[in-house]
């Protein structure tokens, strides 16, 4: 599954590294596109924590530059709005490119579909035209949604998935895996540096309360005091990583001559109905729990084998459920009261 290349003059990010803006000390630049999302924005603190010089990409379709403010100003950071489904451009060297850029939870694909689907497209296109452009390293946020509602379990990247290609879910499953297709494709005929991480479900602050994932629910729900709507009969599975977590498995992938696809993801496997008591208990909450209609093509399970990723990236989740969700929730704590609102939408 995965490709491996000698590895040339890298850091720790892994990547080819350019000259500075004086010419002499090297520095990594690199793209993150749908940097002002959740998950993005985390990717484009981390980097430059680590002094890469980011350029943030985001259309604000689904996230928002409030994500990054708290950047703007810092050397090396640029902010660009941009939809990546029309003309891109970023002047000068370019090392490293993230393709985070695309709708991600179900009620925000289901309003956007085909914008989900020429962002998996149109938008994986021209971003890796960019990579052939510059010479730069290409990593697809790519997702375990590829493998559908799996019949083999845990999910190994070698599982080919089933996927229903017209049902709701297909705007974004099937977007992911033609980008999948195209990545492997710009790989093998021009060459490109390219890697996919096929990321398992995270977590973590920043998330929108009312994005319609399950945990933001859950925790905006527990704090409010507010039935916790559990989907089904809520033994259906997920396997839950923190978002430090995920952040240091994609940039592992970076940092690595491989080609993947890798899955990105915590084991730890939760029932829905185990989740929502768990975040209850956490926050504190006597919120009780209300069972609701499950949506078409929901997976019935969904846990990462990981095995991958140990050997190739040496990375694996390090965050506990407890722990990752504890923090989780004082953070949407924090927001509410600093809104000095009850989350309502
Ligand atoms: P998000 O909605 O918070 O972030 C996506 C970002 O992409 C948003 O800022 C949005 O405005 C931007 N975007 C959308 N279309 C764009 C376009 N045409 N041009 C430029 N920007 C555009 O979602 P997220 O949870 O942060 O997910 C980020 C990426 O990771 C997505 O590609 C998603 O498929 C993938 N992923 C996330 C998870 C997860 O659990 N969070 C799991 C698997 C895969």
């Amino acid at each position: 599954v995965a490709g491996s290349r000698p590895a040339g003059d890298r850091d720790i990010r892994g990547c080819r590294r350019g000259p500075g803006a004086a010419g002499g000390e090297d520095v990594m630049r690199a793209v993150v596109a749908g940097g002002a999302g959740f998950l993005g924005s985390h990717l484009c603190e981390r980097l430059l924590a680590d002094g890469t010089e980011v350029v943030c990409m985001d259309s604000f379709l689904t996230g928002s530059p409030d994500n990054v403010s708290h950047l703007l100003g810092r050397p090396g950071f640029r902010l660009v709005e941009c939809d990546v489904t029309g003309f891109v451009h970023v002047p000068g060297e370019v090392n490293l490119i993230l393709h985070l850029a695309s709708a991600a939870s179900p009620a925000d694909y289901l309003a956007y579909p085909i914008e989900t689907l020429k962002v998996g497209s149109l938008g994986t296109l021209h971003l890796l035209g960019l990579a052939k452009e510059k010479g730069a390293r290409f990593v697809l946020a790519s997702t375990s949604e590829v493998y559908g509602d799996p019949l083999e379990h845990p999910q190994r990247e070698t599982y080919w998935g089933n996927v229903n290609p017209v049902g709701p879910r297909s705007v974004y499953d099937e977007a992911k895996r033609f980008a999948e297709s195209l990545t492997v494709a710009y790989r093998q005929t021009h060459g490109v540096d390219t890697g996919i991480a096929r990321i398992f479900n995270t977590y973590g602050p920043r998330m929108r309360p009312f994005d319609g994932r399950a945990i933001p629910t859950f925790v905006r729900q527990a704090l409010r005091g507010e039935p916790m709507t559990v989907t089904g009969d809520g033994r259906q599975t997920r396997s839950i990583c923190y978002v430090d977590d995920t952040v240091e498995g994609i940039l592992a992938l970076a940092g690595r001559d491989v080609a993947g696809p890798v899955n990105i993801g915590n084991p730890g496997e939760l029932t829905m109905t185990a989740l929502a008591e768990t975040i209850r208990d956490l926050a504190g909450s006597s919120s009780p729990i209300e069972y609701v209609a499950r949506p078409a093509d929901d997976p019935r399970v969904r846990r990462p084998d990981t095995t991958l990723a140990a050997r190739c990236l040496g990375w694996h989740a390090g965050i506990d459920a407890a722990e990752g969700l504890r923090r989780t929730i004082g953070w949407f704590r924090a927001e509410l009261e600093r809104d000095g609102t009850d989350g309502t939408d």
